[in-house]
């Protein structure tokens, strides 16, 4: 069993740090939120004061954070995480974040004698508490065996994407196919409601035709159509808005270094900025649907 520090324990890295200790590691914690750390610690992980004092003596790190710069801060800034770990240990971040930013972190890494894979998840809050998540892994293929039983007590498919980068890189393209997917799926749903049709028939009608996609087998963006999903809440405990836009600007930049067109990713990332700039960044993505819905 590893000695796992575990660092961001929001929707995603909260219920994927208590898989890692119900499968027996190790665990210690550290998040800016007091809420998160208390519920870690309580499941049986020890509680650090900060990521540093949380990496000391770790054999795996694992980082859950929202951004690229978060992700640069707690290896690369001034406290960088990177100075307080023992050589020959191991870093996954499973963030998403720019493949750029990855390179930058295992390039660093490798100069102080650690080894890091970048290793973003797909799967929602939902896989993240079940365990299933699917991780898209980039880095040497030796890495990831050394990596793979602690990701399997996390999520269920394991993708080894290529080189440094390439799971980030890989992480976009899926990620914004879900935003034009959800948009699109958010779109049909409202119209077909517009036109009388109860949302509950209509979705059972297209997730056995042609229409059928990952919203509407698992994610329903209408309140009431299904349970257990954020449209159901509130639209609270998902995937962010702003979230889905920083990952949405993150294959707009991924196309323009490559100069591979994106029209239907950049009108999806058009959205999602106009719902967030009416307030609801902080609401699941699938809230979309309010911006798409007759009054
Ligand atoms: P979140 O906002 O719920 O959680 C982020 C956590 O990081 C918070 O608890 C926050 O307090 C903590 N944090 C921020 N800065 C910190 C710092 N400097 N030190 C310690 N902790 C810090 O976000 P999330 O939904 O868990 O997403 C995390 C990452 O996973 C993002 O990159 C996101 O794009 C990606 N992701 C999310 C989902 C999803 O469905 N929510 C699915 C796949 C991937």
């Amino acid at each position: 069993m590893s000695n796992i520090a575990f660092i961001g324990l929001g929707n995603m890295g909260g219920p994927m740090a208590l898989n890692l200790v119900k499968a027996g590691h190790a665990l210690t914690v550290f998040d800016l939120s007091a809420a998160a750390l208390k519920t870690l610690g309580d499941a049986g992980a020890s509680v650090a004061p900060s990521a540093r004092a949380a990496v000391e003596g770790a054999d795996t790190v694992i980082s859950m954070l929202p951004a690229s710069r978060h992700v640069e801060q707690l290896y690369l800034g001034r406290d960088g995480v990177i100075g307080a770990l023992r050589p020959g240990a191991l870093i996954i971040d499973c963030s998403t974040i720019a493949a750029q930013s990855a390179i930058a972190v295992a390039e660093a890494a490798q100069v102080s004698g650690m080894e890091m894979l970048d290793a973003p998840v797909s799967g929602g809050t939902g896989g993240a508490q079940a365990g299933t998540l699917t991780f898209m892994v980039g880095g040497p293929a030796d890495v990831l065996e050394k990596a793979r039983g602690v990701l399997l007590a996390m999520g269920r498919n394991i993708f080894h994407a290529g080189a440094h980068g390439a799971g980030q890189s890989a992480k976009v393209c899926n990620n914004m196919l879900l935003g034009i997917l959800m948009a699109g799926t958010a779109e049909a749903l409202a119209l077909g409601m517009a036109n009388g049709l109860d949302p509950r028939v209509l979705s059972d009608i297209m997730v056995k035709s042609s229409g059928r996609n990952w919203v509407l087998e698992l994610y329903n963006p209408v309140p009431g159509v299904m349970d257990n999903v954020p449209a159901s809440r509130g639209y609270s405990g998902g995937f962010g808005v702003d979230l889905m836009l920083k990952d949405l600007g993150l294959a707009a930049e991924a196309a323009m270094n490559a100069k591979s067109p994106v029209p239907l990713g950049e009108l999806a990332r058009n959205l999602y900025a106009l719902h967030s700039t009416r307030g609801a960044g902080a609401l699941d993505f699938s809230s979309i649907l309010d911006l798409l819905k007759k009054a």
